[in-house]
């Protein structure tokens, strides 16, 4: 069992300049794996933008064309609790054997792998061995190698010998495309002005943009009204007070942004102004302590800043906490926004 789920095609992987480059570089190992020079190849890129998805598609391509090929997905979390067990069980040796079997092997989210020292000395091993057979090896991180924090650096280096790229989130046209597209596969109408609507209002990720999809197509059923600007917008405010019930990355930025009246986008840019240096770095506290990222993943989402600038600005807040009642004031106050969120 290859664990790939055959609804993950190139075919319906739409194109865009947000990840042209990781397409295309997917696109050339699927047709010559192991003998390109993206061996390995690492895709990176923020939640729900489609990393999975791709290597997915990488996956199912080889097996199409080569069924006697063994292509195996793994999830990084499955791969480390599967040598957990063999380590309990004595089987390690079993384990590390399957491995070695495997033609291609597309090892998602590694960033799990983050202090898992013994795992790690286990992937390096197989690892080394897959590509010195010249096996090809796809993996995904929610960060760029360089920021995987907790990663071996005799790791990393390894991660260096292929082509690295990243998936941006979808541009304006790109929604447009992907929109359409599901839309088409399940056989259903949408008209134009509402495709834009969505596109226009959905810009974070594609999993949202899906989920809005969903939420529009049950809300038609239901209803039974064909799909129309009045039903998107329903269908969009449905899903957003959803989205909004979990404390992720970008509610925290889109809330400190507004309560200290910057723009989202400047979090994100280099400008050193005070008041937005104060907001990045509150937002950042925040994210440390409301969400599961690494301090490397936070930088990234960021502006690619570095991990010490997290530590830095985490640093900073708690220091101005300790020492400015009105500034702790501000930061009980959006506190309380971020605790009801997180339930
Ligand atoms: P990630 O693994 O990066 O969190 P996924 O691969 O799970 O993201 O993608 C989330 C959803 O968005 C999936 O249903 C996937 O099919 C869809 N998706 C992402 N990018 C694209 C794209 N370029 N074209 C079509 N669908 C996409
Ligand atoms: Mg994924």
């Amino acid at each position: 069992n290859s664990q790939l789920n055959p609804a993950y095609t190139f075919e319906n992987y739409i194109e865009g300049d947000c990840n042209r480059l990781a397409r295309s570089a997917g696109y050339a190992v699927a047709n010559k794996p192991g003998t390109t020079s993206f061996n390995p190849l690492m895709i990176y890129g923020g939640v729900g933008l489609g990393k999975t998805h791709l290597v997915q598609a990488i996956g199912n391509n080889i097996k199409n064309s080569n069924p006697e090929k063994f292509v195996l997905y793994v999830s990084s979390e499955k791969f480390v609790n599967q040598f957990i067990e063999s380590v309990k069980t004595n089987n390690v040796q079993d384990f590390a054997n399957f491995y070695l079997l495997v033609d291609i092997l597309i090892i998602d989210d590694v960033q799990f792998l983050s202090g898992k020292d013994k795992t790690q000395e286990m992937f390096f091993h197989i690892f080394n061995h897959l590509h010195q057979s010249g096996k090809q090896i796809v993996m995904t991180s929610d960060c760029p190698p360089r920021d995987l924090k907790g990663l071996e650096e005799r790791l990393l280096s390894r991660f260096k010998w292929g082509l690295t790229a990243d998936l941006q989130s979808p541009d304006f046209e790109t929604r447009m495309a992907i929109i359409q597209k599901k839309m088409q596969g399940d056989g259903i109408d949408i008209p134009d002005n509402v495709v834009e609507y969505l596109a226009y209002s959905v810009d974070t990720n594609v999993r949202e943009l899906e989920g809005v999809l969903i939420s529009l197509i049950a809300q038609s059923s239901l209803n039974r009204k064909e799909i129309d600007l009045e039903l998107a917008k329903q269908a969009l405010k449905h899903i957003i007070e959803d989205v909004e019930t979990e404390v992720n990355l970008d509610f925290i930025q889109k809330t400190v942004a507004e309560y200290f009246q910057v723009s989202l986008d400047s979090l994100k840019a280099k400008t050193r102004k005070k008041e937005i240096v104060t907001a990045r770095q509150v937002a950042m506290y925040f994210a440390k302590e409301f969400t599961s990222h690494s301090l490397k993943s936070i930088g990234y989402h960021f502006g690619g800043r570095d991990h010490s600038t997290v530590i830095h600005s985490v640093q900073t807040v708690s220091d101005l906490i300790d020492t400015d009642k009105k500034f702790k004031a501000s930061i009980q106050e959006l506190q309380k926004k971020f605790k009801t969120k997180a339930g």
